[in-house]
């Protein structure tokens, strides 16, 4: 039996394209009806065939949905929460797949009284948007987050885990909290720090702006894949997930101003000690399916 009989699907972005793609795939008896706030990307998917239905508002999306999936930049969550609200019946369930879970949690559960709130994130992504970029398998062997309020009815989070599974997801149930430390340091931090050393070197007067680009694959290149992501989801995600982010920064710069002694001073084994270390983690994340050894990352 299908763990929900018909989904909505609001923000039909990146995450909420391959999401309706992959329940198109996995679970096509799902009813599923989409929808966005942006008309052009409306458009879109009723040109690609994404959805069932797609309804012009949020709230109209929803109505007899069992499952419902927010695919909008975290700093919106409130906004569709106001929106969907009045047109959810109590055995709803109203998850999500913002990149940060403890003010999501807050914000859905503040605003969606009497529904079965479950928040959840796919921890699978690439630097594009719009729903052109959307794919079927961007789940497949990615772990997907789910970290229910603490008095969640348990069926309800386990058909939940059970529809990321039937997409080729494997589930891990965590803390709201944990959560927002645990992908600090996986993905918000190397963000941050993408961003920062593109917007360095963009601002370089030594070396040309030619000259970066021309000599990008010595790692550069690497570094511009992440700082291409969206600007507004990240915006959101820094300012949503601001203590993790900073007290995580702390450490690192901490880190940083070491490496930067043992370079003044000379001091080659502790460089080449951390560098041995670090490839050590690059194998794991290789050996446990995470990554390919491929040299463009198998992207
Ligand atoms: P995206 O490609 O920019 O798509 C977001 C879509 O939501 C856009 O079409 C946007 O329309 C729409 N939207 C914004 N506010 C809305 C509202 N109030 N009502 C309805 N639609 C609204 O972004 P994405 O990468 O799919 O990210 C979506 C969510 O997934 C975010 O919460 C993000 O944290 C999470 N996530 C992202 C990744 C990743 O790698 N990208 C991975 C895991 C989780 P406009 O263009 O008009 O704003």
């Amino acid at each position: 039996m299908l763990p929900f009989a018909r989904v909505a699907i609001i923000g039909m972005g990146l995450i909420g394209s391959s999401l309706a793609r992959a329940v198109r795939a996995a679970m096509p008896s799902v009813q599923l009806v989409v929808s966005d706030a942006d008309a052009a990307v409306r458009e879109r998917v009723i040109q690609l065939g994404l959805a069932d239905d797609v309804a012009d508002g949020a709230g109209a999306a929803v109505v007899d949905a069992d499952l419902v999936i927010l695919c909008v930049p975290v700093g919106a969550m409130a906004a569709v929460a106001a929106e969907i609200a009045p047109e959810l019946s109590p055995d709803t369930v109203v998850s999500d797949v913002g990149s940060v879970k403890e003010s999501v949690a807050r914000v859905l559960g503040e605003g969606l009284p009497g529904v079965h709130v479950i928040p959840a994130h796919p921890v699978a992504g690439t630097e594009k948007s719009g729903p052109d970029a959307g794919f079927a398998s961007l789940f497949k062997g990615r772990w997907c987050i789910i970290t229910p309020p603490p008095r969640a009815d348990a069926t309800m989070v386990e058909r939940l885990a059970e529809f990321w599974r039937r997409l080729g997801a494997k589930v891990d149930l965590m803390d709201a909290a944990h959560h927002d430390r645990v992908l600090a340091v996986t993905s918000h931090l190397p963000h941050l720090i993408a961003y920062s050393i593109v917007g360095t070197a963009s601002d370089l007067e030594a070396v040309t702006r030619g000259e970066v680009i021309k000599y990008s694959a010595g790692g550069f290149r690497d570094f511009t894949r992440i700082a291409a992501s969206d600007p507004v989801m990240w915006r959101d995600v820094f300012l949503n997930n601001r203590e993790a982010v900073l007290e995580l920064l702390g450490r690192f710069t901490e880190d940083l101003v070491a490496l930067q002694r043992a370079i003044r001073w000379g001091e080659g084994e502790t460089l080449e000690a951390l560098f041995t270390r670090t490839r050590a983690i690059r194998r794991s994340i290789i050996d446990e399916g995470q990554d390919t050894e491929k040299a463009d990352f198998g992207r």
